[in-house]
């Protein structure tokens, strides 16, 4: 009773273990796992029926119980079979040989039954071991021809298994390998079994096992030594160097790259050598966990560039197991970085390169220009014959184009060099529409063309924000819609939208009914040196500069500039600027006078009793300075250099001095110095009157000393408004 006792308790176990490898196979994805289950659910029917065999009471029984163990032997071998080839990489013959085989399973496990009740093959009998009765099944030729059929069907499988061993290799061979000797195992087992004539037959327990045992290599040990293998094998392979080290700071893996490169042999590498050595010495690897340095190595041949890197270890529960460096070769980062940063150099030579002569061309264009409208000034102020008056008109009109060329070139370079600034002034927000309207009143009437100021009444007095630029836009954008119109006029809308307290958004629109702009061109209106429709517009004179600079100078100020046009009927921009509120009562209606037809020049005032000194080294530019301020009266003494001027400045006391800055032998600066120093005029103010209009050029000047700064050409309003403002009072007299 005992030893039926044991083989029921073995065959449960059996069974658990059956379930517990089911469970695992559901993680299994693919027809491999599906297989196998197929084969361990078989393995539980031939168990159960094995069970059956061993407690049964009756011979009947036994032999029933007897034909569906070896009946689910027959489908235990083909569904393992099926697994095996699956899982070679046998699929084809897999499919090929599954119905001929299932075929052939099936017929022999009719036959079990057949047999069972027409040929008596089966003789069971009863068999007494250790006292206890168990019934037990004589083999019969029979029997042998299912043993074959069962058997063929692994020998050919192994077959299978074999050949795909010997086409395979290495890492994957393992794997076939452990199928092979699984499935050896339980042959051999089982052929053991039967060699010893055991009362019952309990080698189906091998079944399960074996596909235990290969679920579990196949599966979870064969994809961890590939993952370990791979890894080391990346790990060696790897263009960058890798270094592992123990708690006690020795090498335990150098791989290929550091080898190689610095020629390390782990069992005789520590700390102390190089290059790790002058890696720590660099790093405060004190409670650091990671830290990056740079390393050059430097031989005979070659300057090589790396970056080392430090890491320290720790296991999962934080306490320190070691640490590894990685180093990365970063000579051709570094031969690139340094190109480009020569490149940048150049670049920057270059654009200064451009700067400077970009400065000396426009002082060389402003000096010829001087003279130019200069003497014209002086042609206009004394000429009676109206033709002549109008040959002169001509001449400055274009020589004020001119002018505009070099501004708008000079501008649109400071800009591109980021050296533009916002200077914040206070202005009168009349003044500044009135200054535009002035502007432009002339040369819109001389076209025909009204030009009407809608100014809302509500708009602060006063704003605070960078008058000279806001100017420049307003300018550029009401000098195109006078250039750009034939009919009609331009409207200029000004008005205020309050932002917070003492901000508002100033907003300017400027309308036009001229040619519009169609809207394809609208994209690229405010790109530099794009003149739209050239060929119809070629009599405009125009560089493309003026809206590209426009745009700039309004983003400058943080503010807008939007665009709505149609071709043929006329344009409107819109123009919002950001300012502070300086005096936030509101301006009022504005007042427009009609300036005087183009009057004749009148002094603005007269000073006979002040002496001033004008230096210059070209002479005509002193003719024209002197014939400009002729009818002022005052008295002028003329210098042709620095040496020259200091002599007459220690000699004379004068109430104004002009001064040219680029001369030869002593500059204007030095000149300046000197005179400041010693004589008679070191408190007399000094007026910088020069060609060089860079930005910035006028805070340079007054921040050397100067008291004012006047570009050429001279602009006979403001040279006489500097003079008003700085001759000494008593001796001013204004007109
Ligand atoms: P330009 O010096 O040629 O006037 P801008 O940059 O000021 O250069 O303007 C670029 C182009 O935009 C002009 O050539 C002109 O074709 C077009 N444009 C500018 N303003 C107007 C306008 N008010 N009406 C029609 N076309 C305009």
């Amino acid at each position: 009773m005992l030893t039926k006792t044991i083989y029921v308790i073995i065959d449960i176990i059996a069974v658990i273990d059956i379930i517990f490898t089911i469970r695992a196979l559901f993680k299994v994805k693919a027809a491999y796992g599906k297989r196998l289950m197929l084969t361990l659910m078989v393995a539980i029917i031939a168990i159960g029926a094995s069970i059956v065999v061993a407690l049964a009471n009756n011979a009947f029984a036994a032999e029933v119980a007897y034909c569906v163990y070896f009946a689910s032997i027959d489908w235990i071998l083909y569904f393992l079979a099926g697994f095996c080839l699956l899982y070679t990489e046998h699929e084809k013959t897999m499919n090929k040989l599954a119905v001929p085989v299932a075929l052939i399973m099936a017929a022999d496990s009719v036959s079990l039954f057949a047999n069972l009740f027409y040929g008596h093959q089966f003789s069971i009998y009863e068999k007494t071991m250790y006292g206890t009765v168990f019934y037990q099944t004589s083999i019969y030729p029979f029997y042998y021809i299912h043993l074959t059929v069962a058997y063929l069907v692994v020998v050919l499988t192994l077959f299978f298994i074999i050949y795909r061993i010997a086409k395979s290799y290495g890492l994957y061979r393992m794997k076939y390998v452990i199928i092979l000797s699984v499935l050896l195992l339980v042959i051999l087992l089982n052929l053991a079994y039967m060699a010893f004539s055991m009362v019952l037959d309990a080698s189906v327990i091998f079944y399960p096992v074996a596909a235990t045992l290969i679920y579990f290599c196949t599966e979870v040990f064969v994809p961890r030594t590939l993952m370990s293998t791979s890894v080391g094998r990346a790990v060696d392979n790897m263009s960058e160097g890798l270094l592992l080290f123990d708690i006690n700071n020795n090498c335990i893996f150098a791989n290929s790259f550091s080898r190689y490169r610095f020629g390390i042999d782990p069992e005789n590498y520590d700390f102390s050598c190089e290059p790790i050595a002058s890696v720590i010495d660099q790093l405060d690897t004190d409670g650091k966990k990671y830290g990056e340095v740079e390393y050059i190595r430097e031989t005979p041949a070659v300057t090589e560039y790396y970056k080392i890197r430090y890491t320290s270890l720790t296991d999962r529960k934080a306490r320190p197991i070691g640490s590894y460096f990685l180093i990365r070769e970063t000579t051709e980062e570094v031969i690139y970085r340094h190109e480009i940063e020569e490149a940048k150099i150049n670049a920057d030579n270059a654009n200064r390169a451009k700067s400077t002569f970009l400065a000396n061309m426009s002082h060389e264009i402003r000096t010829p220009l001087n003279s130019i409208l200069g003497m014209n000034e002086m042609i206009l102020r004394s000429a009676d014959d109206p033709l002549i008056r109008e040959y002169a008109d001509n001449i400055k009109d274009s020589g004020d184009t001119l002018l505009s060329l070099i501004n708008d070139i000079l501008d649109f370079s400071k800009i591109e060099a980021g050296r533009m600034e916002i200077i914040k002034t206070e202005y009168s927000t009349h003044k500044l529409i009135r200054d535009c309207y002035h502007f432009f009143e002339q040369p819109a009437g001389a076209k025909d063309l009204y030009l009407h100021v809608d100014f809302d009444p509500s708009v602060p007095r006063k704003l605070s924000g960078d008058l000279l630029h806001i100017k420049q836009v307003l300018n550029n954008i009401i000098s195109n819609a006078v250039k750009y119109t034939k009919e009609g006029g331009v409207t200029v809308t000004v008005s205020s939208q309050k932002l917070q307290r003492d901000k508002l958004e100033f907003v300017i629109e400027i309308s036009d009914t001229g040619i519009g702009i169609a809207k394809k061109d609208v994209s690229i209106l405010f790109d530099a040196f794009k003149r739209i429709n050239e060929k119809e517009n070629a009599t405009i004179q125009g560089t493309g500069l003026g809206l590209a600079i426009t745009r700039e100078l309004v983003k400058m100020m943080e503010g807008t500039i939007y665009v709505d046009s149609t071709l043929g009927v006329g344009s409107r921009f819109r123009i919002t600027i950001p300012q502070d509120v300086a005096d936030a009562s509101p301006a009022g209606p504005l007042v427009l006078k009609r300036s005087a037809e183009t009057s004749r020049y009148k002094e603005s005032f007269r000073a006979p009793l002040a002496r001033i000194l004008i230096v210059d080294d070209v002479p005509l530019n002193l003719k024209v300075a002197a014939a400009l301020l002729k009818n002022t009266l005052v008295q002028i003494d003329t210098a042709s250099g620095g040496d020259e001027a200091i002599s007459l400045c220690r000699r004379r006391q004068y109430d104004l001095i002009l001064l040219d800055h680029r001369m030869p032998n002593k500059d204007g600066i030095e000149t300046f110095k000197e005179i400041s120093e010693n004589g008679m005029n070191t408190k007399t103010p000094v007026i910088m009157l020069t060609a060089n209009a860079l930005s910035g050029a006028d805070e340079e000047y007054k921040e050397i000393g100067f008291a004012g700064y006047l570009s050429k050409p001279i602009d006979i309003n403001a040279l006489e408004a500097m003079l008003i403002s700085l001759l000494p009072g008593d001796k001013v007299e204004l007109m």
